[in-house]
């Protein structure tokens, strides 16, 4: 057996050891006799797994008590509906900032309920940059503020988390969520697709103040409001079992690693390797302001791009895969959560550097 280094933005790798665990256990679930796939969402060992899965969450995050944890379905792109139909409360106003498709995702959606201030943009520039706390303009009386703190596209990552006073700060951290230490009780609420730093897509895991609960808008459906699923244990209807079984056992794994401290030290220098091998090569580039480059999805072009699909051939008969670009943008792009070992990163400078010298 042999296993490549996957370069994907997600669905992405996941840990070796989490993957041999899920194998070890595949037909016998701690001597049930059969698959976590075939118990009931309501029998007591997949309640047990469920539990522990949001208690090792609550722990590797540091979630206060007065925040729930959902599991829910849909994908992030789901919660871009679920968000307004939910948080708006009454209000008719929501701030949004965008840095990127993903925020335009956000934003496209959020209009068909409310209207959305955009509280700052940085689409003229490419959206190469994120905006300072001075540059955001604001609502008073908005319902949330919802901002995207790592763009996985074009690879622009927050230093700060945006003080918005008393209006709910809301956050997507699909691409960045675990990958190092953060102060959830800044947030009202912070959702995340799996597929990146938590485990298999077709689980989206939301993290939600009680206090944001209950006033949705009538049209909601049961399975989009958080309080239904929050005084539901997340079990209103059948969870995606097997996917919630993979991310407790990642979340036991980010424990074992030393927590998110450990996480972020280890990010940071996969990320700085990259961007330093890039930065010292003028035969690659990357756009992004320095101070906001992502430590999760490092895109970069090649000085000629008539050599783009060369180097994606060359690199896959080394182990290296998934490195092409979004399709929005081109050249390449290199995601490296925290699945991604350091060797891997490692392998893709060595490799960065050889084929410069061989065709730059
Ligand atoms: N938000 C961000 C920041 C993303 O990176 C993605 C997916 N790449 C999405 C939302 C959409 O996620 P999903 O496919 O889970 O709906």
């Amino acid at each position: 057996m042999s296993r490549v280094y996957n370069f994907s933005a997600g669905p992405a790798m996941l840990p070796q050891a989490v993957l041999a665990q899920a194998q070890r256990e595949m037909l016998d679930w701690h001597g049930s006799g059969m698959s976590i796939m075939e118990m009931s969402h309501r029998g007591e060992e997949f309640t047990s797994v469920a539990q522990q899965a949001e208690a090792d969450l609550r722990e590797v995050m540091g979630i206060p008590d007065n925040y729930k944890i959902l599991f829910m379905q849909g994908g992030a792109s789901s919660q871009f509906a679920m968000i307004p139909m939910n948080l708006l409360r009454g209000k008719r106003c929501a701030d949004y900032i965008n840095t990127g498709d993903w925020s335009q995702k956000a934003i496209a959606e959020a209009q068909r309920y409310c209207d959305v201030n955009i509280a700052a943009s940085t689409e003229e520039g490419g959206f190469t940059t994120a905006p300072s706390q001075e540059q955001l303009n604001l609502t008073p009386d908005a319902a949330y503020m919802h901002y995207i703190p790592n763009e996985t596209i074009r690879g622009v990552e927050f230093d700060y988390i945006p003080d918005t006073g008393n209006v709910p700060l809301v956050a997507d951290m699909s691409s960045n969520i675990l990958s190092r230490p953060v102060d959830v009780s800044k947030f009202s609420m912070i959702y995340a697709g799996a597929q990146k730093n938590i485990g298999p897509a077709g689980l989206t895991v939301v993290i939600i103040r009680e206090d944001m609960l209950g006033e949705v808008m009538d049209c909601t459906p049961s399975m989009f409001n958080y309080k239904i699923m929050a005084d539901n244990d997340s079990m209103y209807n059948t969870p995606p079992t097997y996917g919630l079984y993979l991310a407790g056992l990642v979340f036991a794994w980010l424990k074992a690693q030393g927590g998110l401290k450990a996480m972020a030290a280890i990010n940071q220098r996969k990320a700085e390797k990259l961007y330093t091998a890039i930065d010292n090569d003028p035969f690659y580039a990357n756009p992004v302001e320095t101070k906001y480059r992502s430590w999760m999805n490092v895109p970069f072009t090649l000085a000629n791009d008539a050599l783009d699909a060369t180097f994606l051939t060359e690199a896959k008969t080394q182990g290296l895969v998934t490195l092409k670009g979004h399709r929005l943008v081109g050249g390449m792009r290199a995601s490296i959560y925290n699945a991604m070992p350091e060797e891997g990163v490692d392998a893709l400078v060595g490799f960065m550097a050889d084929f410069s010298k061989r065709h730059g």
